[in-house]
């Protein structure tokens, strides 16, 4: 009985349309249809052409214009197929963010009719006129050409109606103008220095590459409320503001579920980044109220930083769509965590070796421990440098608050890697026993499970995390070329200081693994002080990171210092980089960057208190003077003062905070104005830093005290309460 009552509902079931839908499209339909990438290639290029496009992207081997216009032609019938009408080179400017020009494929032809045109010249290489880009002096103004060249390593692709082409942009004389530049010679750097060693391992003919997978934290704000504050639209960041009674503090929001609009941006936005061919894979609420995180599958450093940098621009875009806006800002509300962008690095070759992941032989654990002993010692030696190129004018804000590590470089390695490493200061001979070369190389095991299993410091600025390090202190606006070229660049330094090292001991007599094992006991030795295990956010490590001669200085101006260091040249020259011309060019540039950051967000502060909310405050105190002056018709006396008195205390404080606002912000722009007449951009930046800053400070805690007290229904901008929680 009951078997065929079931059966009833079941053939009930089996007559309604599974599905009255076609079935959506899954990722991998779509994935990557945006790029011209190796299966657009395939029908679009001759496989002649194909396979030297390949060589060119797989051993760097410069393609001849013939292939350059045999690629253009099959490039611009495929964009053209995906409806592109113009193409642009697409570049990194040292303003940050990119830039795009972008040309029309049509041309005149004849008489009154048009073709469509994209040489291979044109794809190759654009002249631009560079003098509106910044150039820290490597330009006169008489010689204001730019060049873009192609990098085809990274692949084109189709954004709205353009075809864009991946290029570094350099100057006239060949200087780089951009990111992109140094990153890939910082990568032929490690590349080359890394390969070098592992022939000392018995690994050739691998190629390595650095890897990158960058974790993307943003907020988001509704965008009608955003329109309504000055200071987002202005300065990327709340300049006033006092905090909402309930922030981050019942720790809500960290993984809990998405607002159902989120949601839909976060889809949104992830379409399009399958579409470009962008990994993502990791979505969720981060800290802070309205604060989100976006983390894609690693890449090969140079894709996966014009990845990270096509995502922020589809996040502005697909923000629209949704009546958002997003923040990159690394700190757009006091009190609340402030966005980062981690940076997992690594080294590993073509075929899947990771440089910084253990093995299960010796051999494999000492070439582990010695690549690791070098990134180590590269950033002991080079810690200011590398923070200087994390610092910025608004990632300072977040740095060293109690969210982010503070503006000191050290390492955290974990309980297991320390004892790898305590073990191998210890071993002094070498016992005949196991190992190829009939050495044990007296290196403990390490345990399998290590890679997911190494412990978690969220307080340290570079830990290692199981295969890669996670340089925690990059800006969630950042280019991460920044700094990532600057761990390729002192990691290539440093392997080829070690190479020469073992070289020598070699020379003299030592056996090779004795070699490798003595240089890298020496290599860690060296450099142990960078480690620390503690809390980095404590006040202690502060004192103990000075004692041990790491970088401690916090001015953002002074910190670039480093770029003009002797022994930051002599670095950048060894390995290929940069010239000295250029890093000049580029500490101006930072100094320049800085100072007209904090002048726009000291121009708008003035602006807000004195033309928004000194007004409102003043009307507000005004309402209560006429109340009072009314009640005095009523009450006498004791009476008065009684009734009275509470409001007149109010008064009192309003006319205080208002005339200390009033005159801070006066003598604030006073001071941006002589600050902006001084020479030389280090002065201007460090006079920015140590005038302006505090009156940043002091003009906010009068404002945000007003905001306090003055009646709601008043207050002119939207507060964090209303900024900060989605509805
Ligand atoms: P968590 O938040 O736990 O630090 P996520 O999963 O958000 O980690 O991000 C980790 C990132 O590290 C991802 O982009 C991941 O692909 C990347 N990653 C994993 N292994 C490596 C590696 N060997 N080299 C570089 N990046 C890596
Ligand atoms: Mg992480």
């Amino acid at each position: 009985m009951a078997d065929s009552r079931f059966r009833a509902v079941g053939e009930a079931f089996a007559k309604e349309p599974v599905c009255a839908e076609p079935p959506a499209p899954v990722t991998s339909d779509y994935y990557g249809c945006n790029v011209f990438d190796r299966r657009n290639m395939r029908k679009y290029l001759s496989s002649d052409t194909r396979q030297r496009v390949y060589e060119s992207i797989e051993q760097g081997v410069t393609l001849d214009r013939e292939v350059a216009e045999q690629v253009a032609s099959g490039m611009k019938r495929w964009a053209q197929d995906m409806g592109a009408t113009h193409y642009t080179h697409w570049f990194q400017p040292l303003t940050g963010g990119t830039a795009e020009k972008h040309d029309s494929f049509a041309e005149p032809y004849g008489k009154g009719e048009s073709i469509e045109v994209f040489t291979g010249k044109v794809l190759c290489q654009q002249e631009s006129d560079a003098s509106s880009f910044p150039n820290g002096g490597l330009r006169n103004t008489f010689e204001a050409r730019g060049y873009t060249a192609w990098d085809p390593s990274s692949p084109a692709f189709v954004m709205g109606d353009r075809l864009c082409i991946p290029t570094v942009f350099i100057s006239y004389t060949k200087e780089a103008l951009d990111y992109k530049t140094p990153l890939l010679k910082s990568e032929v750097a490690v590349a080359s220095a890394a390969a070098d060693l592992l022939k000392y391992f018995g690994i050739e003919n691998d190629r390595v590459f650095s890897y990158l997978g960058w974790e993307q934290e943003y907020f988001l704000v509704d965008a009608s409320l955003y329109a309504e504050r000055p200071d987002l639209i202005m300065a990327e960041r709340t300049l006033i503001g006092h905090a909402s009674a309930r922030n981050q503090q019942l720790e809500d929001h960290y993984f809990g579920s998405i607002p159902g609009r989120v949601l839909e941006f976060m889809k949104d936005l992830e379409f399009e980044c399958y579409k470009l061919g962008i990994p993502i894979k990791t979505r969720h609420n981060e800290v802070a109220p309205n604060q989100f995180e976006m983390a894609p599958v690693y890449e090969q450093a140079n894709i996966a930083i014009d990845h990270n940098l096509l995502l922020m621009s589809l996040m502005r875009s697909v923000a629209d769509r949704h009546g958002f806006k997003v923040l990159l800002h690394e700190k757009p509300f006091a009190g609340v965590n402030g966005s980062g962008k981690h940076c997992n690095w690594s080294l590993g070759t073509e075929s899947g070796i990771g440089l910084l992941s253990p093995g299960k032989t010796d051999l494999e654990n000492l070439r582990f421990l010695t690549f690791m002993a070098n990134v180590l010692k590269a950033v002991y030696d080079n810690n200011a440098l590398l923070k200087s190129s994390i610092l910025t004018a608004s990632n300072a804000y977040r740095l060293g608050a109690n969210e982010a590590p503070p503006a000191i470089i050290s390492s955290f390695l974990g309980s297991q890697v320390t004892d790898a490493f305590n073990e191998l200061l210890e071993s002094r001979d070498m016992v005949k026993l196991r190992g190829k070369e009939g050495y044990s190389l007296g290196i403990p095991q390490i345990p399998d499970l290590f890679m997911d299993n190494t412990d978690r410091n969220r307080t340290s600025p570079f830990a290692f995390t199981g295969n890669r390090f996670e340089l925690r202190a990059v800006g969630s606006s950042a280019n991460c070329s920044s700094a990532v070229s600057v761990l390729n660049t002192i990691v290539a330094y440093q392997l080829k200081r070690y190479k020469e090292g073992v070289d020598r001991r070699v020379s003299s007599g030592t056996p090779m693994m004795k070699a490798l094992l003595d240089e890298t006991r020496e290599t860690y030795r060296a450099c142990q002080k960078v480690c620390f295990e503690g809390n980095g956010y404590s006040d202690e490590w502060k004192a103990e990171a000075a004692r041990r001669g790491l970088d401690c200085e916090t001015s953002v101006p002074l910190a670039y210092d480093v770029l003009n260091d002797p022994r930051t040249v002599e670095l950048y020259r060894d390995t290929g980089v940069m010239t000295e011309s250029e890093l000049r060019a580029r500490s101006e540039i930072s100094w320049e960057i800085y100072s007209k950051k904090v002048e726009i967000e000291a121009r708008v502060l003035a602006d807000l208190t004195a033309n928004h909310i000194l007004p409102v405050a003043t009307r507000y105190q005004s309402v209560l003077l006429d109340n009072v002056s009314k009640m005095k018709d009523i009450f006498e006396g004791e009476e008065f003062d009684e009734v009275a008195s509470g409001e007149i205390r109010i008064i009192k404080d309003i006319a205080c905070h208002i005339s200390k606002a009033r005159s801070l912000a006066a003598d604030m722009e006073a001071d941006v104005d002589e600050i902006c007449g001084i020479e030389g951009e280090r002065a201007k930046a460090i006079a920015f830093h140590d005038r302006v800053l505090p009156y940043l400070e002091r003009v906010r805690e009068h404002v945000d005290a007003l905001e306090m007290i003055v009646d709601d229904q008043m207050w002119p901008l939207p507060k964090y309460r209303e900024l900060l929680f989605i509805r």
